[in-house]
């Protein structure tokens, strides 16, 4: 039988749905500012459909956008004064940032209260002491949608393969958090297909288009693919072979349609999390 697909669009319109309901019955209007760095046609994509479902639930959401030769400095700026503008609820700093500019520095400049991508050394740091505050939004998505599709996590073998911070370690994170027993895979993992057929719960997160073969996959296994790649036709594709692991996985998200509305999803979710928490907390800022 082939694999059953999670929809993420469906579980993602869900999610909007209830943050929107939840910003109606809290009398609100959490505030995302979205900062944009030079020219990058899929940022500027990225971008526009954030600003567009922010402001579907229900939120207020600005793009700020600076030309790729923004000095460092003045990025800095934006960041310092948006931190003490009380109604500014959510900072994003859209990535990559141009070529030359050092994207950590202006991560960690973000006010861990108003770090709706979750990345400020606090937040990581909250959620790998168990604790989670703002998670980094991809992540947040691939365990809600385990959640919605019904996957039991406790005790399940989980692989992730990919190691950065944006998606890889908060995830193996969360999946720990969430009982399973996890992989971490990256670019010197020995025999990564051997690792891939023992999961249980394969998440492949490395912007590597297909590599993961329908072989790799064990049978039943439940398959998250976080991966979006631009093949030379213009096609676009994840880090594995839908039509191979659809012959043996057990459930697959699409590329797109997967866990892309859901990163979106949960960035609205978070900029709620943030507003909520900063009004229950007036002086924190
Ligand atoms: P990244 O920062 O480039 O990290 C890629 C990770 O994959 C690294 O840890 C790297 O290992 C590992 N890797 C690369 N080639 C590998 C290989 N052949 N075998 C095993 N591991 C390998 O990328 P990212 O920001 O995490 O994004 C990963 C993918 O997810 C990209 O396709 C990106 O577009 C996509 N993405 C999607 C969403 C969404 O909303 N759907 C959101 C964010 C990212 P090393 O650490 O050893 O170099």
């Amino acid at each position: 039988m082939p694999a059953r697909i999670i929809d993420g669009k469906g579980i993602a319109a869900a999610l909007n749905a209830e943050t929107s309901r939840r910003v109606t019955a809290a009398g609100i209007r959490p505030r995302l500012v979205m900062l944009l760095a030079g020219e990058d046609p899929a940022s500027a994509i990225y971008v526009r459909s954030k600003d567009r479902a922010a402001r579907a639930a229900g939120l207020a959401a600005e793009t700020i956008r600076l030309p790729g030769s923004v000095a460092e400095a003045e990025l800095l700026g934006e960041i310092a004064r948006l931190n003490v503008d009380p109604e500014v609820d959510g900072i994003l700093v859209q990535l990559p940032l141009p070529e030359g500019i050092r994207a950590r520095a202006f991560i960690e400049a973000i006010d861990p209260a108003k770090d709706v991508d979750g990345l400020t050394p606090v937040n990581a740091g909250r959620l790998l002491a168990g604790a989670p505050f703002l998670v980094p939004c991809t992540p947040l998505g691939v365990i809600k949608l385990l959640a919605a599709a019904e996957v039991a996590t406790a005790g399940a073998r989980a692989l992730v393969i990919g190691r950065s911070a944006l998606v890889g370690r908060p995830l193996a994170a969360l999946l720990t958090g969430a009982d399973a027993t996890v992989t971490l895979a990256h670019s010197r993992t020995r025999d990564l297909a051997a690792e891939c057929r023992r999961a249980e719960i394969l998440v492949a997160a490395m912007g590597r288009a297909e590599l993961v073969r329908g072989d790799w996959i064990g049978s039943g296994a439940v398959v998250i693919d976080v991966g979006i790649n631009r093949l030379a036709d213009g096609r676009l594709v994840g880090d594995v072979a839908t039509a191979e692991a659809m012959e043996v996985a057990a459930a697959i998200t699409p590329v797109p349609g997967g866990v892309g509305p859901m990163t979106i999803a949960c960035l609205l979710e978070n900029t709620l999390t943030a507003a909520l928490a900063r009004r229950a907390q007036p002086c924190a800022g």
